[in-house]
């Protein structure tokens, strides 16, 4: 079978390899019919994520069809359509049992798919935990509406989430990439009254303004976001920051538009280490809640998909097959032609 390869030092190549078996009773075999790509597959490409193994199938946000189970799998059967969850978790460890499937303990627990087991950038890949990791998808809900529901979805709902946004708060949301247009549509289940969206990619703000995610969109260096967002909450600042960039700034921005005893909400993933300077925001009272996504939603997600009030479909704005996957990289990671997401065929 065709699979995207990561081959250590920045390269990546498609190759052929072959098919994955089932080797634990808690598997599953998936024919992956839709995938796409990550900004933390380009992270990985850059040998940004330390933990990811070369030789490693790439590939964590995808959807596709059962087509083998081990003996121990009980929720999903050959011939379902399922979303994948970038995360495979044992559902027994300590962690689990709390819902912090993000760390859990066993050895692919976490996010392994596409960085430390073979992932799903590829025509079949092995799923362990597949009762966990697996939703099913309902019959007229397509494969594009389900396809980030296990990643850029889970990630936004998650970061949603521990937001804690009370109806008709101010929510400030730095970063409308793909994942902060996720959160931004997650934040808009908790009745804000207001979304103010940041970013200097100005296209995707009006996208974001466009799609009524963002109330108000701001383009630092054009606006003061911090005095802006100062001005329309009475002076206030912002009750819930989701800091979604990764920039060389915007945790600096997260933190100074927020206002006192605001949820600030790290989601990004940063290349660099990041200051808190504390004697500047002594008595500001904040609370941080850093990142990664805990996938223990993805039910809930596809539920809501499902009766249309979470719809992704608008982020595709490519499509291509896996045999064009490579060229696909490169307009992902160099952002040309306004890409939000890949929407990648593999052909069965
Ligand atoms: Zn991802
Ligand atoms: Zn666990």
């Amino acid at each position: 079978m065709k699979a995207v390869v990561y081959r250590g030092n920045g390269r990546i190549a498609l190759e052929e390899r072959p098919r994955p078996e089932i080797i634990d009773e808690k598997d599953a075999i998936i024919q992956v019919t839709l995938t796409t790509i990550c900004s933390s597959d380009i992270h990985i490409r850059h040998g940004a994520v330390p933990r990811a193994v070369p030789g490693v199938i790439l590939g964590h946000e995808f959807v596709g069809r059962v087509v083998e189970t081990g003996s121990a799998v009980k929720k999903v059967k050959p011939g379902e359509r399922v979303a994948v969850n970038v995360e495979t978790f044992c559902g027994e460890c300590y962690f689990c049992r709390r819902g912090f499937v993000n760390n859990c303990t066993d050895e692919n627990g976490g996010w392994a798919l596409g960085c430390r087991i073979d992932g799903g950038q590829a025509e079949y890949v092995r799923i362990p935990f597949a009762d966990n990791g697996l939703t099913v998808i309902p019959d007229h809900v397509t494969d594009e509406q389900a396809l980030f529901n296990g990643d850029i979805l889970s990630t936004g709902y998650w970061a949603a989430k521990i937001g804690e946004i009370k109806p008709a708060d101010t929510v400030a949301v730095i970063g409308a990439g793909p994942t902060g247009l996720c959160t931004m549509l997650c934040a808009r289940l908790y009745t804000p009254a207001k979304i103010i969206a940041i970013d200097t990619d100005e296209y995707r703000l009006r996208l974001a303004k466009e799609k009524g995610l963002a109330d108000m969109i701001l383009v630092p260096g054009r606006d003061d976001p911090e005095e802006v967002i100062r001005k329309v909450t009475d002076g206030r600042g912002a009750d819930t920051v989701f800091e979604v960039a990764g920039g060389g700034d915007t945790f600096q921005t997260a933190w100074k538009i927020a206002r006192p005893n605001a949820v600030v909400v790290v989601v990004a993933m940063y290349e660099e280490p990041q200051t808190i300077p504390l004697p500047d925001m002594y008595g500001k009272n904040l609370v941080f809640k850093t990142g990664g996504v805990d996938g223990s939603f993805c039910q809930e997600i596809m539920d809501l998909t499902a009766c249309g009030k979470l719809d992704t479909e608008f982020l595709i704005t490519h499509r291509c097959s896996l045999e064009e996957i490579m060229e696909a990289y490169d307009v992902f990671e160099n952002r040309k032609d306004h890409v939000i997401k890949y929407a990648v065929k593999i052909r069965g």
